[in-house]
């Protein structure tokens, strides 16, 4: 079995090790076939892919879009797509722009429940300041001691119905597909059990996904219990739709599994690397 994993986090979003490191850390454990998949930016593929080669890694590039669909916050993973794409890459600065008042506006709810000083906290664990995002809020809350751990501050603050949380109007979902298949890559529902969809829902939403021209569903991630990965496998396989797999890494400790530490899919799938043949070596993947 490949070990392949193809959702991560560097420094540019909200990882913690750089590119380079990430690459270094996935060449450790034995990643053949790795994808970059940082928040609505693409600056740290080229350095990536350059570290990637040195180590012998199949480097895919890659993207996770922030969508806003009925109300809800999606994320479509883009594989396989064209970083000089300029709808792409315009689309990407423009859901980055609306990142820096966010920001300013989860201090204030932060403040109006006493806790002073997080905008400027937030920014210190920041790596590109145009994606300030809520993980960089909790690295902050964390060390002023107001959680134990990342995951800890968003169940206390940083989701819907808690004090720090901002409601925002990402791309809409037919942009984050025409950018990604525009530019010549794959479009993926990234973690699809995190949304908590009820079943008419998710089917809306994989009718609309799957119209639009979606390739597939990550079945394989930190998110999901080994039942979400049965059921999305299944939902996959209705729809005609592929597999993906990744670890959702951001950094050491902080994400359930580490890079290239995934369960194989669920019998049944047709993984997304199969539509790669031009992509990776055809070896590889046969
Ligand atoms: P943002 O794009 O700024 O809303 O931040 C979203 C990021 O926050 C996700 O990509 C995760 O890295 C992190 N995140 C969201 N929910 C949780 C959670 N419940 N526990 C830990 N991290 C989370
Ligand atoms: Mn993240
Ligand atoms: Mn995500
Ligand atoms: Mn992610």
């Amino acid at each position: 079995m490949l070990n392949i994993d193809l959702h991560c986090h560097s420094s540019i979003s909200d990882g913690v090790l750089t590119p380079e490191q990430l690459v270094e850390r996935a060449a450790q454990r034995g990643v053949e076939i790795l994808a970059l998949t940082d928040h609505d930016d693409i600056a740290g593929l080229v350095e990536a892919r350059k570290a990637a080669e040195a180590k012998s890694i199949t480097f895919i590039n890659g993207v996770e879009i922030s969508v806003s669909w009925r109300g809800r916050t999606l994320h479509i993973v883009g594989l396989d797509i064209d970083p000089d794409y300029a709808p792409l890459v315009e689309g990407l600065t423009a859901v980055r722009a609306g990142r820096a008042q966010r920001a300013r506006n989860i201090a204030a709810e932060l403040e109006k429940i006493g806790i002073q000083g997080s905008l400027e906290g937030a920014y210190t664990y920041v790596g590109v300041r145009s994606l300030i995002g809520r993980t960089h809020f909790a690295r902050f809350l964390v060390e002023q001691g107001y959680a134990k751990d990342v995951k800890s501050v968003f169940k206390k603050y940083l989701v819907k119905g808690k004090p720090g949380y901002t409601p925002h109007e990402w791309a809409p979902l037919s942009d984050a597909l025409s950018w990604i298949r525009g530019s010549g890559g794959h479009a993926v529902i990234a973690h699809p059990g995190r949304y908590g969809l009820g079943k008419n829902v998710l089917s809306d939403l994989l009718d609309e996904f799957c119209a639009l021209g979606g390739s597939a569903l990550e079945v394989v991630t930190s998110s999901h219990t080994p039942e979400q990965m049965q059921l999305f496998a299944q939902h996959a396989n209705n729809r005609n739709l592929l597999a993906s797999c990744g670890s959702d890494f951001h950094g050491p400790g902080e994400s359930y599994f580490d890079l290239g530490q995934l369960p194989e899919f669920p019998l049944g799938c047709t993984p997304v690397w199969q539509q790669w043949k031009n992509t990776v070596n055809a070896e590889l993947i046969d």
